[in-house]
């Protein structure tokens, strides 16, 4: 088999899981040995009944006191055993699995893990795993992947799946020989097979420097790559005028910060000067980016050009698409918006009036790649808080006019070392500095214990009118990941505020009109709060919310954390961040509060590479913004400087060889 065959060709995978694993966006054998793990788990040891927590999946051990025995609840069939252990009794029950009976003798000792349930003080669990003793130690010793999931597709399925396509698939390894050598890295397809299956620790270890190598590589290359074909061309888009930018300076109900004033200045720098644009701009959350990207784009459209802007959610484009059409009405500046979710009518007007000239600035999601989107002379691409982007997507927006001025905004705060070393070969400019009104995010970091008083204080400020978000890892109830999920949280929030305070979700899976309907609504108050996924992490502005509660922080890393809270503190009222811990771990204590001290998002990254230190294997990835699929920046650090030495041994033209090869392998790859 080739990495380019379909899933569909690996033994197991059927038309019906082909579906689920293509809204993972995974069609080919390539994408799903790709698909790498989020993290691992590793199987704890048992606990006692009376130890267990509500909400927690744990493994129990203890001796069946009472025969399983089939049963019929509300039509569903379901299996009911009862097992003891010396400090208690707890129930298990598992729906539509009548061959666990076989399973099941009674005063056999077995272990069973899966998602404590107590009501009062009756303990539960429901559709546990059954291990024996032996078959569980065994487990305890290795490691369990953990993967980014969709419905009806379980870890386990997907590392399953892996292992047939591996045992059949041929992998091509472009590394040189020699890198290999010096190094001391293992093949491809042996460090796919290590970081998916992992049976040795250390093996897998291995496995992830050698493909984040690859990665920091990947990027490397292609950001000399684009460097490279940067001075070859001169600007071709001077832009000098800047009447509608002063205008709309006065028109902005505030006077740019100082650091906002130097960044600008460097960029209409760069657009007058010899050489196309190729800047990042670097600044955190709530510093004010978006303004700089509408001035820069006003300019462009002055000069005749246009120019587009990327952002990596619906919502957020539809956001920028709101304040830039109030922002440039008054001159008569059309602007656009590309995205998903559009009618086909409706998309078809867009692409007409951009094609016309009509609309000379365009927002949009990866839409504005599509083949049938004509740019007439592209002069500026702005990318709001870079994401995953691969290197065919950015030629392909690149080649949609001559090389364009390029500018990348983003809120990953990385620490400075690192950050010369992934972009040294953009300039890159800061923005260090608040508008100076803001009141900082008083934050706290509590435990469950806190929940009622959190709940008043919500109240509280939903009855003065002011906005909450409440974030939790999940989606829905799952069987095999604890944490609160927004669905049932949801529920529960509208019952403890009895009808008198509107809560709404939001989530990933949502589709984008529903998630266009729920955020207009929270941004014009119809919503008081807001129970939501990280998807409001990038760039969502409701100056008017002013508490966020985050549910299990404990699962997310420092820096998501802040942009987490970046959401609040938008206005000039006083806004707070509740941290709730899931567990009474004192060292996520100890984590947790470098955000009551840390100021800045780059003072935080520089605490998490402390506090974590490179090699932190099985510590909480760094936020999902610079989304490397299996490097970590910070964990990962020794990589990133080893791909570095060694691209940089190359010459132009070893490297330009290189960075094709690399494409051609796997495109969707790079980031960005
Ligand atoms: P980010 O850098 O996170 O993208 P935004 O561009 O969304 O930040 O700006 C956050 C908020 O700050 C917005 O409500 C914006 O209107 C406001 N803002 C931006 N610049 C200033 C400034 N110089 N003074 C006061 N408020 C500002
Ligand atoms: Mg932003």
């Amino acid at each position: 088999m080739k990495l380019s065959d379909s899933v569909i060709k690996v033994k197991g995978i059927g038309q019906k899981s082909a579906a689920l694993y293509e809204k993972l966006d995974i069609r080919t054998v390539g994408d799903l040995l790709c698909h790498f793990p989020r993290g691992y788990e590793r199987y704890e040891k048992p606990v006692l009944v009376s130890q267990t927590e509500d909400g927690t999946v744990r493994t129990v051990e203890g001796v069946l006191t009472a025969a399983a025995k089939p049963v019929a609840v509300n039509q569903r069939r379901m299996v009911v055993a009862r097992i003891r252990d010396i400090s208690g009794e707890m129930d298990l029950r598992w729906f539509n699995s009548p061959f666990v009976l076989k399973q099941l003798p009674l005063g056999r000792k077995l272990l069973f893990r899966g998602k404590i349930s107590k009501k009062g003080r009756s303990v539960s669990m429901v559709q546990p795993e059954i291990y024996t003793e032996e078959a569980y130690r065994t487990r305890m010793r290795s490691l369990r992947p953990v993967y980014s999931l969709t419905a009806g597709l379980s870890h386990n399925a997907i590392a399953k799946a892996v292992s047939e396509a591996l045992s059949v698939t041929e992998v091509p390894d472009s590394m040189p020989q020699a890198i290999r050598k010096k190094r001391g890295f293992m093949k491809l397809e042996d460090a796919y097979r290590a970081i998916h299956c992992p049976e040795d620790e250390a093996v897998t270890k291995e496995a992830v420097k050698r493909l984040s190598y690859d990665e920091f590589t990947r990027f490397l290359l292609s950001m000399r790559h684009l460097k490279a074909g940067i001075l070859r061309e001169p600007n071709s888009f001077l832009m000098e005028k800047h009447t509608c930018a002063d205008g709309i300076l006065q028109s902005l109900p505030y006077e740019l910060t100082a650091a906002q004033k130097r960044v600008l200045a460097e960029i209409m720098k760069d657009l007058c000067g010899p050489y196309p644009m190729q800047r990042l701009l670097q600044g955190d959350v709530g510093s004010g980016k978006t303004v700089i990207a509408l001035l820069a784009l006003s300019m462009c459209a002055e000069e005749g050009f246009s120019g587009c802007l990327m952002a990596p959610t619906e919502v957020l484009a539809r956001q920028h698409f709101a304040f830039f059409t109030k922002m440039l009405e008054p001159f008569h500046i059309g602007v656009a918006l590309l995205v998903g979710s559009q009618s086909k009518t409706e998309r078809r007007r867009m692409e007409e009036g951009i094609r016309s000239g009509e609309y000379p600035i365009v927002i949009g999601t990866h839409a504005l790649f599509q083949d049938s989107v004509e740019f007439p002379k592209l002069g500026l691409v702005i990318v709001d808080e870079q994401h995953r982007f691969g290197v065919k997507q950015r030629e392909m927006l690149m080649r949609k006019g001559e090389m364009p001025h390029l500018l990348i905004m983003s809120a990953t705060p990385i620490p400075r070392t690192l950050a010369m070393m992934l972009y040294g070969d953009m300039d890159i400019s800061l923005l260090d500095e608040q508008p100076a009104e803001r009141l900082p995010v008083k934050t706290c970091v509590v435990d469950r214990s806190y929940r009622p008083t959190a709940y008043r204080f919500i109240r509280e400020h939903a009855e003065k009118g002011e906005q909450t978000y409440v974030i939790c890892p999940l989606i829905e109830e799952s069987e095999d990941s604890e944490g609160e999920n927004v669905t049932d949280y949801a529920r529960k929030l509208r019952e403890e505020f009895g009808g008198e305070i509107t809560v709404g979700t939001l989530h990933g899976q949502m589709n984008g009109k529903d998630k266009n309907e729920v955020l207009s609504d929270f941004a014009e108050g119809k919503i008081s709060v807001l129970v939501s996924t990280t998807v409001v992490e990038v760039g969502i502005n409701v100056p008017n919310a002013t508490v966020i509660m985050v549910e299990n922080a404990e699962r997310f890393g420092l820096s998501a954390l802040h942009q987490l809270r970046g959401r609040v503190g938008r206005g000039a009222k006083q806004s707070y961040c509740i941290l709730m811990q899931g567990n009474e771990s004192e060292e996520t204590k100890e984590r947790l509060s470098v955000l009551l001290k840390a100021k800045n998002g780059f003072a935080i990254a520089e605490e998490d590479l402390r506090l974590r230190g490179p090699g932190d294997f099985f510590g909480i990835r760094q936020s999902g913004d610079m989304d490397f699929a299996v490097a970590d920046i910070i964990r990962d650090a020794d990589m990133l400087s080893a791909a570095k030495e060694d691209t940089a041994l190359l010459s132009d033209a070893e490297a330009e060889e290189r960075f094709h090869l690399l494409v051609a392998e796997r495109d969707s790859l790079v980031v960005y």
